[in-house]
């Protein structure tokens, strides 16, 4: 996977004169660290979970990026996505390097007070690597807010002092910033928002599918219905609803969460839930004929196998990597745009920023704050990146990495090359 996620350099390098040693520097992660962490379970026995922390690259500042707790999390998963992690903290201009770890664990057959030692293992496991200038970890999939509180807290007994900016995506009672749940799926609305202003479209006249209803994609989902998308269809991983009039988002939500029975960490319910729905396979959502179709999932969901198969006119990528090199390169021909995870997903990170900033500064904002100054940074870099797009003639997805990769070589380049060093001799 991560062999694959490089290989989104290349056309930048195509495009842009980019130093030989900027392209050593990204092609291997500054430090990657496993570490075995014991949990004692409820019944007294003893489990040793698998943890991960990399920091791919610090050049821009502190890494960040989200811990995941998932069966299928290994190391190649997790440099992949630090890798991500550090084209999009560069996409969106933030101060930050990009990181991500993540737990092989499949968090849903855990107690309550298991996931909580899991979590605080965690910390104790990486506590050495963690700080507030150093590395600042995050939520991803299948880990919450509740769990950044356990995790900052921990993390606070370790270091015997109050550091609420170890960590983004805590609860607002605990240091969090407003903003913060929704900040994936509104940033993306931007994102798609400011790509509907250049085309000119009637968003009341477009449909949405969704795959995802998790914090991103149900945050968005949301958000979108409330500007008037109509969105016809979400999912999970245990299906799928659609209606072609328009679901109700909110109730969806609203079964999907009351057939929880870890309401406060796992929603384990489903959309999929007794409503007046037509219930379709994730793979027939997919190749739903409709004019946008989100990715809020996981990674790998278009590949060579269904990629001919997908009939949205764009694809907006709010889970990290959901679409393979190889596919690009199919819906490309087939004329259908990809608005790339590593802008349209930034949102997320970038209320991480501004979560860090108000804990260092112990002043906090109003939401209305926060959303206009995520707003103002979505408009600014999706425009940066259209321009970029018409300038080379090239996919949304290049001129994003050409943006980032950009800004990555500058910082690198200018903490001293061999053309410095062998003028100084
Ligand atoms: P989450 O755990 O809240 O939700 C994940 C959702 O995906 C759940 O509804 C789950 O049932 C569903 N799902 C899992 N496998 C599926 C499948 N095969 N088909 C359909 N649905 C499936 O996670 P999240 O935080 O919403 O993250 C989703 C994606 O967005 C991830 O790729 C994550 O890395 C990315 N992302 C999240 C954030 C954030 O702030 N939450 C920020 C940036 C990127």
């Amino acid at each position: 996977m991560f062999e694959i996620a490089k290989q989104r350099l290349e056309p930048v390098f195509n495009h842009i004169d980019i130093n030989e040693e900027v392209i050593s520097r990204l092609s291997v992660p500054k430090r990657s660290i496993i570490a075995n962490i014991p949990v004692r379970m409820d019944d007294g026995s003893l489990r040793v979970f698998t943890g991960y922390r990399v920091q791919y690259d610090d050049t821009r500042g502190p890494t960040k990026g989200g811990i995941r707790y998932h069966p299928k999390v290994n190391l190649d998963e997790v440099t992949s996505l630090s890798f991500w992690m550090t084209v999009k903290c560069a996409v969106a201009g933030l101060p930050f390097g990009g990181a991500k770890g993540g737990v092989t664990v499949n968090p849903k057959e855990l107690s309550l007070l298991e996931v909580e030692r899991l979590s605080r293992g965690y910390i104790r496991a990486f506590a050495d690597v963690l700080g507030e200038n150093r590395d600042v970890p995050a939520p991803d999939v299948y880990t919450n807010s509740t769990i950044m509180g356990w995790m900052a807290d921990e993390y606070s007994v370790i270091a015997r002092r109050q550091e609420p900016s170890i960590i983004t995506g805590k609860p607002l009672h605990l240091n969090g910033s407003q903003g913060r749940e929704c900040a994936t799926g509104q940033g993306a609305l931007f994102v798609l928002n400011e790509y509907a202003r250049h085309r000119g479209w009637e968003v009341s006249q477009k449909t949405v599918a969704i795959q995802g209803f998790g914090n991103a994609g149900y945050h968005f989902a949301r958000l979108a219905q409330t500007l008037g998308y109509r969105v016809v269809a979400v999912s999970d991983s245990q299906g799928a609803i659609y209606d072609p009039k328009g679901l109700n988002v909110k109730d969806v939500f609203r079964y999907k969460t009351e057939n929880s029975e870890l309401a406060s960490v796992y929603c384990e319910g489903s959309v999929c839930n007794p409503l007046d729905y037509q219930t379709i396979t994730n793979e027939e959502l997919l190749t739903l004929d409709v004019d946008v179709l989100v990715l809020a999932a996981m990674e790998n969901q278009i590949t060579q196998l269904n990629a001919d198969k997908i009939q949205a006119g764009t694809v907006l990528e709010i889970a990290n990597g959901p679409v393979t090199p190889q596919a690009d390169e199919v819906l490309e021909s087939n004329g259908i745009a990809v608005i790339p995870d590593v802008l349209a997903n930034s949102g997320g990170v970038t209320v991480s920023y501004f979560e860090w900033v108000q804990n260092k500064a112990g002043f906090y904002w109003e939401e209305k704050e926060v959303v206009e100054k995520l707003q103002k940074i979505m408009r600014r870099e999706a425009n940066l990146i259209f321009d970029l797009a018409q300038r080379y003639q090239c996919s949304l997805r290049t001129a994003a990495y050409i943006h980032g990769v950009e800004r990555l070589a500058g910082a690198i380049d200018q903490r001293g090359n061999s053309k410095l060093f062998n003028s100084s001799k």
